[in-house]
């Protein structure tokens, strides 16, 4: 008995059908990818968490400093480096390693090793590191001493300071204004680690609408 072959029509109508599925799969699937880098995200802020508790171990329970106070090891000179730098070993750069490494956008394809960089950041224009830190919590150190940095030990209200976010558009680590917070996760979200080490989402109206986010909780 001859093998029954497919008519051309019969074929046509088996790859539209295969077409119209894959169609209604796709959207499914994109969306699950980006919850996938969102979880990544929060868990790239997981870590930072674990650093900055080490960190104030380390260092009488302060925070760590958006610029934080350091010794050149070469010649013993005082600088001020980022905090992201004191995260992880930065090559020649960082004596304190607390097992973390953030990437350094400004130099993609240039920086040390293997960081962390959040997997839904999309533009190298603005800042130099995709997780900023909150700089009216950490404050800074320089010559002038302008912002002063806070003790865990002050917090006030540990689930609402912001320690650090992601997607940052400002022109440097840190963030002062919560309008320079991208949302370039799955709902118009941007992820935060808190002062109690808990990391949740905000979506792009609710971090709009309230101007305070980044001030309140000390
Ligand atoms: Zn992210």
């Amino acid at each position: 008995m001859p093998a029954k072959k497919f008519t051309l029509i019969e074929l046509l109508i088996v790859i539209s059908i295969i077409a119209i599925l894959a169609g209604m799969l796709l959207p499914a699937l994109k969306k699950a990818r980006e919850q996938g880098y969102s979880i990544l995200c929060k868990s790239n802020l997981k870590q930072v968490g674990t650093a900055f508790l080490n960190y104030s171990t380390d260092f009488n329970e302060n925070t760590m400093y958006r610029n934080a106070p350091y010794v050149e090891f070469w010649s013993g000179d005082y600088a001020d480096r980022p905090w992201y730098e004191l995260l992880g070993l930065l090559g020649k750069y960082s004596q304190l390693d607390y097992g973390v490494k953030i990437g350094t956008l400004r130099n993609k394809g240039n920086y040390y090793g293997r960081n962390i960089l959040c997997p839904a950041q999309k533009s190298m224009d603005y800042s130099y590191s995709d997780y900023m830190a909150n700089q009216w919590f950490l404050g800074t150190i320089s010559t002038s001493d302008a912002y002063k940095n806070h003790s865990f030990k002050m917090m006030q209200a540990p689930t609402q300071i912001v320690l650090v976010t992601d997607n940052g558009k400002e022109d440097t680590h840190s963030v002062t204004y919560a309008s320079n917070i991208r949302s370039n996760h799955v709902g118009n979200t941007a992820n935060f680690l808190f002062g109690d080490m808990h990391v949740s989402h905000m979506s792009r109206e609710k971090i709009g609408l309230d101007a305070t986010i980044l001030i309140q909780g000390f």
